[in-house]
């Protein structure tokens, strides 16, 4: 007999990466099954079915292989939120701290018209931080923030808790 694999089986654990300590989940086996990425894109959509979402966003850098299929599913445009200095054009930027220092993330300032309802997507939700910048990024243009999916949850790294407590409809696949 033979069941099918989950989510949680396609990703593996790499160990003191990118530092010592670091137990990092690597989503690479995930994107590069071919019933498992299905999967997962099906899985991030399935919430949100039904429901009007206008664009979504993805976060650099896993978030765009995942938002650009969500997007192509749901048949709306794709936005990214990238690392400082990395999108051309204009940009309006936000500024959150890491365990050592700060990070800024961009979003071009014309990329997201008001009112229109906003699907954000990344691999991972750890401290919640990089999301949590990219909300403030999409709210800033005027658009709404109508979900927040993830692959992966670290709940015990506060950022489910966070995004909960800014009233966030938040998605994730496995812990
Ligand atoms: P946060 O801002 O929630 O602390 O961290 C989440 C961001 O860092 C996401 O963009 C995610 O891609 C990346 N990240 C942090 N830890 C991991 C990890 O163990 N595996 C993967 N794939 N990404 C991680």
């Amino acid at each position: 007999a033979w069941r099918l694999r989950s989510i949680r089986d396609h990703i593996r654990t790499i160990v003191d990466f990118p530092h010592e300590g670091i137990l990092f989940r690597d989503v690479t086996t995930l994107f590069a099954d071919p019933r498992g990425f299905r999967m997962a894109i099906d899985q991030l959509l399935h919430p949100w079915a039904g429901s009007r979402i206008d664009k979504v966003v993805g976060l650099e850098a896993r978030g765009f292989i995942l938002g650009g299929a969500v997007a192509h599913q749901l048949s709306v445009g794709f936005v990214p939120i990238r690392k400082k200095g990395k999108l051309p054009g204009p940009t309006i930027a936000e500024h959150y701290t890491l365990e050592y220092g700060e990070a800024v993330v961009e979003i071009h300032d014309d990329a997201l018209q008001p009112g229109e309802k906003v699907l954000i997507v990344d691999d991972l939700l750890a401290t919640g931080g990089t999301c949590a910048a990219g909300i403030r990024l999409v709210e800033r243009l005027g658009a709404e923030v109508v979900g927040c999916a993830f692959v992966v949850d670290l709940p015990d790294l506060g950022g489910h808790a966070l995004l909960d407590r800014m009233g966030m409809n938040v998605h994730t696949l496995c812990a």
